[in-house]
């Protein structure tokens, strides 16, 4: 949704976190604001510059976090996880695919501001029971102020994840609270689509309101930079849950048509147990295609392979190799992300990143048996009635 063009930061757990550009934008804007909130209290400049970025820094933490709570649940879900990225407005998980039913909905949702709240109540406790033991000794001693310091950053961190929480929470989707209030709105009519209408009605309509709220910020008290923030997130709030909207107008469309309704059902495979050599030849030299499904004796899908993989090797040693030796299998970014149940409904091939990714999905029966290739165009062909091209 949002994000692209990201800047790999670290790998957690297998999953890519990856900062864009106008993260370091705004977390210099964070710093500069925080140096001003810090300095009322420490007036010794530098401390509160390296306050404002330990501070900054740590509300980043507290964001991935946030994100990492998304992705884990949608893992354990069976949803596969592009990536994370930090971005201007906080961070975003990027999944493979839409939740498939209310409850998964709900769970991944949830799952986010779950762990803001723990963050703010540690932060919490740990505040109240340094500023506690603060209270007996406070008597401007010297070896007292680093404590001082560190109840000051813990008790930013609490309240600026109270915020991130509360923001959150906001039932517009596709903020989490609207992703909620989608899940709920699903329970209830049994439709995705309705479900998703809806709650994209409330995010545009806190969209306006941001935007509107942002104008009284400036209008009313002379808030410039709050204002424009805040109508600037609404403006994006309003954009995502409009194109959320226009989504299921399509999707209405696609009822009733499933994934072996428009594969090609004679899809071309290698053997996994082929020599490099005749696979280069038979297959990459013939068809002249960047990648191909391999499967195994008894037609199950286990892998892929790419031209590349085949041709980085000597030709001397590609007779006594085979496809499966060099090919992208179940683990990792492999097959998995290719991997789409025949049967399933055509709506599911919808955001796949994979289909962007690599031109083409595989479609699969419930023995894991390789049935179809399903192509980018022969689903913009099915879509072409729905979006009037
Ligand atoms: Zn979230």
């Amino acid at each position: 949704m949002f994000g692209g063009g990201s800047i790999q930061l670290a790998r957690v757990a297998g999953i890519r976190i990856g900062i864009d550009p106008s993260w370091f934008f705004i977390l210099f804007l964070i710093i500069w604001s925080l140096s001003g909130y810090y300095s009322d209290r420490f007036p010794d400049g530098s401390t509160a510059f390296v306050l404002a970025t330990i501070s900054a820094l740590l509300f980043f933490g507290s964001v991935l976090l946030h994100e990492l709570g998304h992705a884990f649940e949608a893992r354990r879900s069976g949803i596969g996880i592009i990536g994370i990225d930090l971005w201007m407005f906080g961070g975003v998980a990027k999944m493979e695919r839409d939740s498939q039913s209310a409850g998964e909905e709900f769970r991944v949702a949830v799952a986010g501001p779950l762990v803001t709240l723990a963050i703010a109540a540690i932060c919490w406790v740990v505040a109240s029971l340094l500023g506690g033991v603060d209270a007996s000794s406070d008597a401007l001693r010297l070896d007292a102020v680093p404590q001082d310091e560190l109840v000051a950053v813990i008790g930013y961190l609490g309240f600026i994840n109270l915020l991130l929480l509360v923001f959150n929470l906001i039932p517009g989707f596709p903020l989490d609270g609207g992703r909620i209030a989608r899940a709920a709105a699903w329970r209830i009519t049994g439709s995705r689509n309705r479900a998703t209408r809806f709650a994209g009605l409330l995010g545009r309509g806190f969209g306006f309101a941001m935007i509107a709220g942002g104008a009284a910020m400036f209008l009313l008290w002379g808030n410039l930079i709050g204002g424009i923030w805040l109508a600037i997130i609404g403006l994006f709030l309003n954009q995502a849950a409009r194109s959320a909207i226009v989504q299921t107008q399509l999707t209405d469309h696609l009822e009733g048509i499933s994934v072996a309704d428009i594969m090609d059902s004679e899809p071309v495979a290698v053997p996994a147990d082929l020599p490099l050599d005749r696979a280069h030849d038979e297959y990459f030299l013939r068809y002249r295609w960047p990648w191909f499904p391999v499967v195994d004796a008894d037609g199950r899908l286990v892998g892929i392979v790419g031209e590349e993989s085949v041709t980085s090797l000597p030709e001397a040693v590609r007779p006594g190799r085979t496809v499966a030796t060099v090919m992208a299998g179940d683990s990792g970014d492999g097959v998995s992300s290719l991997r789409v149940g025949a049967e399933e409904p055509l709506e599911a091939l919808l955001g796949r990143e994979a289909l962007v990714r690599l031109g083409a999905l595989l479609a699969v029966d419930d023995d894991g048996r390789l049935r179809g290739m399903v192509t980018a165009d022969a689903v913009r062909r099915a879509l072409a009635p729905a979006t009037g091209r």
